[in-house]
């Protein structure tokens, strides 16, 4: 690990003035993957500005009927907060299923999104890896790559997102919310995270030294009909080889709006819109779901030791939308 000093910030602009005064600063919030990766230099930041001072540690109600997620909040606060339980409990699911009850009483709710990929070569400095030192290659690609994206990856990069709250975040069509020297915007959930192309090395589309300041999660939170799905090596403390997010809106057996975000999968979240308006005015049957599963995965690709991900995938898609509509699931 490098040497780097260390300031703690009160707000934003004095955040804002640590960044301007060194070369590589960093903002730390529970670090729990910053300094993983900065054990194994990934990441090799000359100055740490920790931001977990910011006053963004609220969950409180937004004016139309919705709730706001402070960006530092803990994972494991939102997940049991009263109102995320009862109002959104697919996003309870989600960040419960993922990592461990210490991680996630540090984790917060900006440092799940922003975490880094999995794949072992980007961990890994000895071997190239475009994500980390662009231009140097991708080992994964004709390497090991059971954990890797079916979906949405490119010649330079097939890494996956490792966040399952976010994947419930994408179902849920949430605004992330941020603020830099340029002042405060707001990201549409669907276009915070992004695909590699031949960029890899950008994860999301946060401008250099922006913070999240919250997360808005509309009024509709699929109480009633929902489900988190995460298949995985381990029954917990592993990351998702394929999850499914589902909310459904039905009215008797007949579905009125579907939402369904895939984790494990590609580089973000997914989310195929068009897909999803299959089942709407439909019967929530089997067959039905195993269309519109079809249809999510049909332009998935193989890269060898993942490609067993293409059917998985198909299948948990159909198990979430029987269990969010009632249906009886095989074991
Ligand atoms: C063993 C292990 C198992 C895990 N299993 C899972 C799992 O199954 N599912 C899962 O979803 N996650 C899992 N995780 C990941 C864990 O959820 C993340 O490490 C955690 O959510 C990151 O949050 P943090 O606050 O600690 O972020 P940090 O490590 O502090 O920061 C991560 C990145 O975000 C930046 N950052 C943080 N907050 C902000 C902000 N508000 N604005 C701008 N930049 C910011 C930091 O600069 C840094 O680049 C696991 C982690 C470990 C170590
Ligand atoms: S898949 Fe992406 S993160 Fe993994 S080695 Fe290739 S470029 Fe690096």
């Amino acid at each position: 690990m490098n040497r780097f000093t260390y300031a703690s910030v009160a707000d934003t602009n004095a955040a804002f003035a640590e960044l301007d005064e060194h070369d590589t600063p960093r903002y730390i919030a529970g670090g729990t993957n910053l300094l993983d990766l900065m054990k194994v230099n990934v990441e090799k930041p000359d100055h740490l500005i920790d931001i977990t001072h910011l006053a963004f540690n609220k969950i409180e109600d937004t004016p139309d009927g919705g709730l706001r997620l402070g960006a530092l909040v803990t994972n494991a606060d939102t997940a049991w907060n009263e109102q995320v339980e009862k109002r959104y409990p697919l996003l309870s699911k989600a960040i419960l299923a993922g990592a461990s009850a210490q991680l996630r009483n540090m984790a917060t709710n900006g440092g799940n999104m922003l975490q880094r990929t999995r794949c072992y070569y980007f961990y890994d400095t000895a071997t190239p890896c475009n994500k980390r030192e662009p231009g140097s290659g991708c080992s994964a690609i004709n390497g090991y790559n059971r954990i890797h994206a079916i979906l949405g990856a490119s010649e330079d990069c097939i890494a996956t997102h490792p966040s399952d709250m976010a994947v419930a975040l994408a179902a849920l069509n949430a605004m992330v919310n941020v603020t830099g020297k340029d002042g405060d915007r707001s990201i549409p959930f669907a276009d915070f995270h992004r695909l590699p192309g031949d960029r890899p090395d950008l994860d999301n589309t946060l401008s250099a030294g922006e913070i999240i300041t919250s997360i808005d999660v509309p009024p509709n939170g699929f109480a009633n009909h929902f489900e988190y799905l995460k298949v995985r090596d381990r029954a917990s403390y592993a990351f998702a080889l394929v999850s499914v997010a589902v909310g459904l809106e039905m009215d008797g057996n007949i579905i009125k709006e579907a939402r369904i975000a895939l984790g494990g999968v590609a580089h973000k979240p997914w989310r195929n819109t068009e897909a999803e308006g299959l089942l709407t005015g439909q019967v929530a049957l089997t067959e039905n779901f195993k269309k519109v599963a079809d249809a999510i995965i049909q332009d998935a690709k193989g890269y060898g030791d993942n490609t067993f991900k293409i059917e998985l995938a198909k299948r948990a898609i159909v198990r979430a939308l029987s269990t969010a509509a009632g249906l009886e699931v095989q074991a």
